[in-house]
């Protein structure tokens, strides 16, 4: 049996990136980045205009005040995604919009809430403050230089890196493949949801739910029909999953029963077993083994055991592969509500409820056969041997959804 962090070092080490792709930025949420990317462009490109008014030269109105106002005439219009419009003279303003390249000669922007125009002579404006050098103007450059850097590799494409990458004009990216997963389920006592359930049977829950794992951890998901508890049927079933999938994901059957084949059937279609049982719970048996550059991760079936092991084990490999750089869960903190012990033999990952609030409670039952509380978890809480924490104690949790 090992650890958890050493069976996660053991699983990543065995992982190369999959090859990366071109991607058009519209297609690339929820991808990382092959490679970093340096602006091509200053950002904004030009001088510009932060608000609606009136661009002028800030010298000219340095000494306007309420009773000793200054009045510039109107020598122009300039506004967004046009040619400014010529130079402004010295003792003369232009009409600029938001967002306009600021027109030669200027330096300076005043709002038109602040400028005063005469009905009765409509080529001048009219200044009673003082306007500051650069005031409401931006700067070419200010935002993103040149070459700067926008996203590093191994960066996840969020909505709002890219609209930096658009921003900045870059069409088509280089990002790392979606590996497909393919899930299976063994177990004679398997019935697909939708169906009347035989007596001695159950309903088969685990490959929709890490199906959603598969997808949430950027993996194409590829469910396969049920797999009887049988050699042939096992060995038959891996093969095929193995020849249209990068990752084979399966729950049940990696126990120590005599009806638990995946080991067996594994070996025999020319799998490597790495290692098997990790020292947590829920989870124990839980198999990792390598074929012709893909990989195994064989699930205990335990619905709760299943999800947990895929969580803390199958999903950084999935981003590995798609060259994500942070592999970890995202973590938030929170409070426990009222206390959390566990007396086990094993280091727990214990199923919580973490609300809006901070506030921290277990989601009930911890048995790992148990689908109620597991319904209900919105996170994990790593608890090592023999923890028992008290109301108030903060506590980090691991989210999965
Ligand atoms: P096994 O690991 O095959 O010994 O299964 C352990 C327990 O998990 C048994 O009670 C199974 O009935 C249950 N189980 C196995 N696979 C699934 C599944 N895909 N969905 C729901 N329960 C399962
Ligand atoms: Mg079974």
């Amino acid at each position: 049996m090992i650890s958890l962090e050493a069976a996660q070092e053991r699983i990543l080490a065995a992982i190369e990136p999959l090859p990366a792709e071109e991607i058009h930025v519209r297609d690339a949420l929820g991808l990382y980045l092959a490679a970093p990317i340096h602006s091509p462009v200053d950002l904004p490109p030009a001088d510009n205009s932060a608000v609606d008014g009136y661009a002028m030269r800030a010298a000219d109105v340095a000494s306007a005040t309420t009773e000793h106002p200054i009045s510039l005439r109107l020598s122009g219009q300039t506004q967004a995604g046009s040619l400014s419009a010529g130079c402004v003279e010295a003792g003369a303003c232009a009409r600029i919009f938001t967002g306009a390249m600021l027109p030669r000669g200027a330096d300076a922007v005043v709002m038109q809430e602040d400028v005063q125009c005469a009905p009765a002579q409509p080529a001048e404006v009219i200044i009673s403050e003082v306007v500051k050098p650069l005031e409401n103007v931006r700067l070419r450059g200010e935002d993103i230089r040149e070459n700067a850097l926008l996203a590093g590799a191994g960066e996840e494409l969020t909505a709002q890196r890219l609209s930096l990458l658009a921003g900045a004009g870059i069409a088509v990216v280089q990002a790392g493949r979606r590996p497909m997963a393919g899930l299976l389920a063994t177990g004679d006592e398997l019935c697909e949801a939708g169906r009347a359930l035989p007596p001695g049977m159950i309903y088969e829950s685990n490959r929709i739910g890490l199906s959603a794992l598969a997808r949430e951890a950027g993996a194409i998901p590829k469910i396969y029909p049920l797999v009887a508890d049988d050699l042939v049927l096992t060995k038959q079933a891996l093969q095929t999953a193995f020849q249209e999938c990068d990752v084979v994901v399966t729950s049940g059957g990696v126990s120590v029963g005599e009806m638990d084949w995946v080991k067996q059937a594994f070996a025999e279609i020319g799998g490597q077993l790495d290692f098997w049982t990790v020292a947590i719970k829920p989870g124990k048996p839980f198999a990792f083994g390598r074929r012709g550059g893909k990989l195994l991760f064989g699930l205990p079936g335990n619905p709760v055991s299943a999800l947990v092991t895929f969580f803390l084990l199958a999903r950084p490999a999935l981003l590995r592969l798609q060259g994500a750089r942070e592999l970890r869960p995202p973590a938030s903190w929170g409070t426990l509500a009222g206390p959390l012990g566990y007396r086990g033999e094993r280091r727990h990952f214990v199923l919580v409820v973490l609300d809006a609030g901070g506030q921290v409670k277990s989601a009930g039952s911890q048995a790992s056969h148990n689908l109620s509380s597991m319904g209900r978890a919105n996170g994990l809480v790593d608890m090592p041997l023999g923890a028992r924490w008290p109301a108030g104690t903060r506590v980090a949790v691991l989210r999965w959804n």
